[in-house]
């Protein structure tokens, strides 16, 4: 550009027109730079890198650096795409229903099983808000709750005959996958137990009945019964006083599992409930003298089942007695939480191995079946506990220290509490 200037001002100088060559080179230049630049954006404007712009000097660099930069671009861009193209397939491919949602769970994608088993149309439905394609209450709930820990049970919105297992998983910023699967054949196999279960404690329950009587009339007069018989008889009894809790145990927890009744919004008065079975605890220690201490919060009810929750303390209550040697304390409280509220048992029993606790709320799962049977224990105790407690939204933990003793407690979420109206307080009412 300099030589081509100085040229310009020697022949200006020669012809005495400096200005106007100077001018004229100015314009040249000008123009030059003004075709470089829109080469540059049509080149820049087509998807392809085509071929480099052939041009010298300032702008023939900057088509050669601009060129390696797009070059790089689009290598990492079909690279991208390459690998999105993949993911989607392989997502199709999957035999789960799986739909990607977006920011407030618009759908932005999903697979061909999704459209089987949650009803979705091919691709018309993304953009829709997925709380209104699957209207469930259960899953609405779900949706709502934010991120789901367990997957829900519901029925396909296609066919309610299938059972879809549902699961939300958080991904990315405000961002959730669906996932559903079918579990018909594992919801009707599990069904088929439960219902295995009810029948045979149901079948169970009135020849036992029979028996149990005849035995205890028999026990009664034991004395008329030859000799090698008293014993017998008197075991046979004990025995099916244990068969006899056993099924009833079984038929609760199967009415539990099935969840057809609600839990109900009786207020249960929990100080009255825990000073009854405190004086039945004292009753079953007997000469063990265990010490039962009871430490309640006279306003705090329960809304729920009487049974339910009889049986939630009691289980806990009586297991304390049978496990802890005699003369042991035991500690029952009932206070209020910040989430809610707690019930406790707590023993100086001999602990529990800490590898036990863990799957001591199993069916029929003893630390020492030879202990349990001998005290009338079912095994089914604590299973009825965590059913109950799952019943009520709640929990039920279990701390114990070998040598020291065990802590049973049950957490209650505040939904299902509510207070006592005082006397004083009515009286001032009315
Ligand atoms: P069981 O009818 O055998 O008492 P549960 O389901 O109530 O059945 O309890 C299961 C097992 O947990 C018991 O067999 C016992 O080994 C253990 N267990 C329960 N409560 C206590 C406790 N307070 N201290 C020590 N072990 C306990």
């Amino acid at each position: 550009m300099i030589m081509v200037a100085l040229l310009a001002l020697l022949l200006g100088w020669v012809t005495g027109h400096a200005l106007l060559f100077l001018l004229l080179v100015t314009f040249g230049y000008l123009v030059w730079h003004l075709y470089n630049l829109s080469r540059l954006r049509r080149w820049l404007r087509k998807a392809e890198l085509g071929a480099l712009p052939v041009s010298s000097g300032i702008w023939g660099s900057a088509f050669d650096g601009i060129y390696r930069l797009r070059e790089g671009s689009l290598r990492r861009r079909k690279r991208l795409n390459r690998l999105l193209k993949r993911f989607y397939k392989l997502a199709a491919a999957l035999p789960d229903a799986t739909v990607m949602l977006g920011e407030h769970d618009i759908i932005e994608w999903y697979n061909k099983p999704a459209q089987k088993l949650l009803g979705l149309q091919p691709s018309a439905d993304v953009g829709q808000y997925i709380g209104n394609l699957l209207r469930h209450p259960a899953f609405r709930e779900y949706l709502d709750k934010g991120d789901g820990d367990e997957p829900i049970e519901i029925p396909s919105p296609e066919d309610e005959n299938t059972i879809l297992s549902v699961h939300l998983v958080s991904y990315g910023k405000n961002r959730r996958l669906l996932i559903a699967r079918d579990i018909t054949r594992l919801y009707r196999l599990e069904q088929m137990r439960r219902d295995f279960v009810a029948d045979v404690s149901h079948e169970l329950r009135t020849p036992l009945t029979v028996i149990a009587g005849y035995l205890e009339s028999m026990a009664d007069s034991a004395e008329e019964l030859p000799g090698g018989w008293q014993r017998s008889v008197l075991l046979m009894e004990q025995q099916t006083r244990r068969m006899q809790h056993i099924v009833t145990d079984l038929l609760f927890l199967s009415r539990m599992e099935n969840g057809v009744q609600s839990i109900g919004t009786e207020k249960v008065d929990v100080l009255a409930l825990l000073t009854a079975i405190q004086e039945d605890a004292a009753t079953l220690s007997g000469d063990n003298g265990h010490v039962i201490g009871l430490d309640v919060d006279p306003d705090l009810l329960i809304k729920g089942n009487y049974e339910e929750l009889r049986s939630v303390f009691s289980n806990l209550i009586f297991n304390a007695v049978q496990y802890t040697p005699a003369g042991g304390k035991i500690q029952i409280r009932w206070r209020r939480t910040e989430q809610g509220a707690r019930f406790d048992v707590h023993d100086s029993g001999q602990g529990i191995p800490a590898h036990h606790i863990p799957r001591l709320t199993e069916r029929f799962y003893r630390i020492d079946v030879g202990r349990s049977r001998e005290k009338g224990g079912t095994g089914l105790g604590l299973a009825i506990v965590k059913h109950v407690m799952n019943r009520y939204q709640g929990h039920l933990e279990i701390d114990s220290e070998i040598g020291k003793g065990s802590l049973f407690s049950c957490y209650f979420p505040a939904a299902v509490l509510a207070s006592r109206v005082s006397q004083s307080l009515l009286k001032a009412g009315s």
